[in-house]
């Protein structure tokens, strides 16, 4: 029997969700659509099955005999993929729905919901120097158009499933989720991977360049994957209610994002900012008052921490796949520019 389920193992935050229940001794069972070859990180020892959960009948067997559910399965990417597949992204309205279902019809004590700072009211987030966002700043409702609305829906779901079914459901607003295991190209990635992909290919090709979606004044918070984990657990484990932010409060334009990841690969590039490409809301940042108050913790990892492992991690990826290129045409990897690189 399995103790603890997580739905989108396969992805980003799942797989990290994964690896640390298991390496706290947890039964774990892993859940997510795609093949098993392409989930981003697979641990020993745990229960790992490809289901598609839009589907009531894989919810059920996803659910079956566990005690707890991470809910952490959703069709979504960054600006440039939510703005383009709104309808995609709001069928993962089945998802959260049938697993409730599954959930209360089971016996499962205790749910997790995978929440986002998309939910956010567009007009508390229209200037670049904007106030944190607090939880009450969710309504009025004027959340992301497609993405942000579903999500928005899934978080009253799951409130509703607790007053009316008694199923003790939790639910935490990611803001920006970053580090080593997630989608870093193929139009899914969000900006932290995207620029750190970026200022590695222009390290590994020798172009000093890159493009900069929007002004680069636009501002955002970016929470490194580690705090995403252990405040995902807490939040699980607490008894409350109410969504809170899981996100950092570290303030910065896109500019200095950059900065940061330039700095880090010890370059400087010429920058072309890009006007017409989807940029989402002018700024954001979390608020941390409520999850401190409540919980006595907030994430504390530094941009500049975080973004020296996923500059590693992504580097790493790419400098790999040049070198498996290389060698599919024949080149010496010993005289090409990435022998160079740090
Ligand atoms: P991800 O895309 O890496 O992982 C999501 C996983 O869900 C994927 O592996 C995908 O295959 C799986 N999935 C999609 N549809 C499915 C289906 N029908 N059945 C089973 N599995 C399905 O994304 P992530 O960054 O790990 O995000 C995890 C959760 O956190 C999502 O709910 C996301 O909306 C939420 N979130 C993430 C961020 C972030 O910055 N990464 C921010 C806010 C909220």
């Amino acid at each position: 029997m399995a103790s603890c389920v997580v739905t989108g193992a396969g992805g980003f935050i799942g797989g990290h969700l994964v690896a640390d229940l298991v390496g706290q001794g947890v039964e774990v069972r892993a859940v997510d659509a795609k093949p098993l070859d392409r989930w981003y990180q697979t641990a020993a020892g745990v229960e790992s099955l490809t289901l598609d959960l839009t589907a009531r009948d894989a919810c059920r067997e996803a659910v079956k005999g566990a005690d707890q559910v991470f809910n952490l399965a959703a069709d979504m990417g960054g600006i440039g993929f939510i703005e383009g597949n709104k309808a995609l992204c709001m069928l993962s309205v089945l998802i959260n729905t049938h697993l409730l279902m599954a959930a209360r019809d089971e016996g499962v004590s205790r749910y997790f919901y995978a929440s986002s700072a998309c939910v956010y009211a567009a007009g508390k987030q229209d200037r670049p120097d904007i106030d944190a966002l607090r939880e009450s700043d969710a309504y009025p409702a004027m959340p992301e158009d497609g993405y942000g609305w579903e999500k928005l829906f899934s978080e009253r779901m799951c409130r509703h499933f607790h007053e009316d079914f008694g199923l003790e459901t939790r639910v935490a607003r990611y803001h920006n989720i970053y580090g080593p295991h997630g989608t870093y190209e193929g139009g899914r990635e969000k900006a932290p991977a995207a620029i750190c992909r970026k200022v590695a290919a222009a390290v590994l090709s020798g172009d000093h360049a890159i493009e900069v979606w929007g002004d680069g004044q636009q501002t955002r918070s970016f929470t490194y994957i580690d705090d995403c984990v252990s405040g995902t657990r807490i939040i699980t484990d607490s008894d409350v209610v109410e969504p809170l932010n899981l996100g950092s409060d570290e303030m910065v334009t896109i500019d200095q994002l950059v900065d940061v990841v330039e700095e880090i690969a010890g370059v400087r590039l010429r920058r072309t900012y890009v006007m017409d490409a989807p940029q989402g809301v002018r700024g954001r940042s979390s608020d941390n008052s409520l999850i401190r108050e409540r919980l006595g913790w907030a994430p504390s990892t530094s941009l500049a921490e975080g973004l020296e492992a996923t500059y590693a991690w992504v580097f790493d990826k790419m400098q790999a796949g040049r070198s498996s290129d290389e060698r599919s045409v024949g080149v010496d990897p010993s005289r090409s520019a990435a022998a160079s690189t740090p």
